[in-house]
């Protein structure tokens, strides 16, 4: 399959539609699809005689209906294909095998890409890609694609990575035809935080059409969706709320601006504080490299939420930062919605939220319309992983002519 397939349509067809519909409704009859798509009967009719051939999916008995004929009742086959996410960070990693119903089969956490070169890090990410497949007896066949997930910039549709991090030898590395090339499947490049923002749409806890989601794990991303699409700008480098300045006088950035909030209030800079205070670091055995950001965040989180003040008001303070570059996405986008995502909030979400929730409700433009929920991502620490997954299960093509005979 071509790598551009991987890539969403812009206009979804009606047989991705009625798989979407499917994947996020459980069973469903007839009757309801063409009430929740608008398409006519007959084209109901059509799309799912070619799906149940297709093996895609199946009658699961009848319904109740209001006279006249039983509705026959329908889902997808879980079973009939399978989606990889992956995640990779500076810090960590992560696998999720996902089936055809978007549910998570299983997962795997792996070390970051900071410890390694570009080839052995997507040699690692091969290799136990084909473990996870093997482990749960998922033929390669079966197995729509791998979507990589990773910080930014990248050229999406040229799948390479545009960044010098973690190592200036990560820049201009072609990193999906060659996890392509090592896996035998097609691989797609995408944001973190946009994964994470699919994710969360899809099967995430958000009933708001359009939300912002910001993401933290070693660095800090934005995605949003609006009126259920996500928003993609001019391509995969869009919503990078990081990299807005918060501090005019600040120290420069390597993305060209000064003053980022990234390097204000990010994970790195709650650690590189935390190292600051030499009695704080020695009691929580703080690492302080950079492959350790993670780690150490994590120990502060867990120091925080145990009462210890220092680590609390690391927190807090870095929270506020946030909150602030968070006016910034919900004044520009009209949201009423932000989740937090990424390992980052899965260790300090409950506090870092309210911190960010405050500042929201004293600064959003539109407040006094629309207050801002802040609300904690449903997948945690996988949750670009679970949106890399979903990605892919949504944008494959599946008719049997694209995946050639018997796949
Ligand atoms: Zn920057």
């Amino acid at each position: 399959m071509a790598l551009a397939s991987l890539h969403a349509p812009i206009q979804p067809s009606a047989r991705s539609r009625l798989l979407d519909l499917m994947r996020t409704r459980g069973v469903v009859s007839r009757v309801e699809l063409v009430g929740a798509t608008g398409l006519t009967p007959g084209t109901i009719s059509n799309v799912v005689r070619e799906l149940l051939a297709d093996g895609l999916v199946r009658e699961v008995g009848q319904g109740r209906s209001r006279g006249g004929q039983p509705r026959r009742l329908l889902r997808l086959c879980a079973e009939a294909h399978y989606a990889v996410g992956v995640q990779m960070d500076r810090c960590t990693s992560s696998l999720v095998l996902s089936d055809f119903g978007g549910q998570r089969v299983a997962e795997m956490t792996l070390p970051g890409s900071g410890s390694s070169s570009p080839q052995e890090m997507l040699q690692l990410l091969a290799d136990r890609i084909g473990t996870l497949l093997f482990d749960h007896a998922v033929a390669l066949e079966r197995v729509l694609g791998v979507s990589l997930v990773t910080h930014g910039p990248q050229d999406q549709l040229a799948g390479i990575l545009l960044a010098p991090r973690p190592t200036p030898d990560w820049y201009g590395q072609p990193l999906a035809p060659e996890l392509s090339r090592l896996t035998g499947l097609p691989v797609l490049l995408e944001n973190d935080a946009t994964a994470a923002a699919l994710g969360e749409q899809w099967l995430g806890a958000v009933a708001a059409d359009s939300f912002g989601v910001i993401y933290m794990a070693s660095g800090l991303g934005g995605g949003v969706v609006v009126n259920r699409e996500v928003y993609r700008g001019g391509g995969s480098n869009t919503v990078e709320i990081g990299h807005i300045t918060v501090d005019a006088s600040g120290a420069p950035c390597p993305c060209g601006n000064r003053g980022c909030v990234e390097n204000v209030s990010g994970s790195a800079a709650v650690v590189s504080r935390a190292l600051g205070n030499s009695a704080f670091r020695d009691r929580l055995d703080l690492q302080g490299s950079p492959a350790s950001t993670l780690t150490d965040f994590r120990l502060i989180a867990e120091a925080a939420n145990e009462g210890d003040g220092f680590a609390r008001s690391l927190l807090l303070d870095a929270a506020q930062g946030l909150g602030e570059a968070a006016v910034t996405l919900v004044n520009l986008f009209g949201l009423s919605t932000v989740v937090l995502a990424g390992p980052g909030f899965a260790a300090a979400g409950p506090l870092m939220r309210d911190g960010i929730a405050e500042v929201l409700n004293r600064a959003a433009f539109n407040r006094e319309l629309q207050p801002v929920d802040v609300v904690l991502s449903s997948h945690g620490e996988l949750a670009a992983a679970v949106g890399g997954s979903l990605q892919v299960l949504r944008t494959a093509n599946t008719a049997p002519a694209a995946r050639g005979a018997g796949a």
